[in-house]
């Protein structure tokens, strides 16, 4: 199976010039679905992985599966002003705009290994204030995982300089 026929390409959304690859086609197909869920699982075991944390909200849909099928405790790094609790907080860029995305100060412990899950790398800013929020909270990154590697904007090859584990299920 070829996962890469299942993501929609939108051109122009949701600014001109931003060619959106749309994950709803492939997690509409429960096959497509299932078969990214066992790749990334696969991928995580090259990995020491305490916790799985994930960014809002296509992270989610990936990484909760990955928890459930790993027996790993699942993290929520959200948009600004979603979480309850007291958090820490990062800023950054993002392909079309900024954003901050927030993670609770109790969810991470000391020197918990943190494998990071996305729907997809583009820029990378998401993926580095993930990383920030993280290692904030006293955790390492232990990798990342993305679905989708856009590979033109270097994203994933940035984080692999900084030292950053990165795996991707499609280029
Ligand atoms: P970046 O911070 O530039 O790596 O952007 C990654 C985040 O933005 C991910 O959470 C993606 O879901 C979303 N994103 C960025 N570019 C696209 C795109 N072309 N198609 C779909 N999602 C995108």
């Amino acid at each position: 199976m070829n996962l890469k026929d299942y993501i929609r390409s939108i051109p122009n959304y949701p600014k001109k010039g931003i060619l959106f690859r749309d994950i709803t086609t492939l997690i509409k197909d429960e096959k497509a679905f299932a078969e990214t869920i066992n790749q990334i699982v696969k991928k995580s075991k090259k990995f020491k992985v305490d916790k799985i944390a994930a960014i809002e909200s296509r992270g989610f849909v990936f990484a909760s599966a990955v928890s459930y099928l790993l027996k790993k405790p699942f993290i929520m790094l959200r948009k600004k002003n979603k979480l309850p609790a007291e958090t820490f907080s990062v800023d950054f860029e993002l392909e079309y705009g900024t954003a901050t995305i927030e993670v609770h100060k109790d969810s991470i412990e000391q020197n918990d290994s943190v494998l990071i899950i996305d729907d997809l790398i583009a820029t990378g800013g998401t993926a580095e204030a993930a990383a920030k929020l993280v290692e904030m909270s006293g955790g390492n990154v232990s990798a990342f995982i993305f679905a989708i590697n856009l590979f033109d904007l270097n994203g994933s090859d940035n984080l692999a300089k900084k030292g950053y584990h990165v795996e991707n299920l499609m280029d």
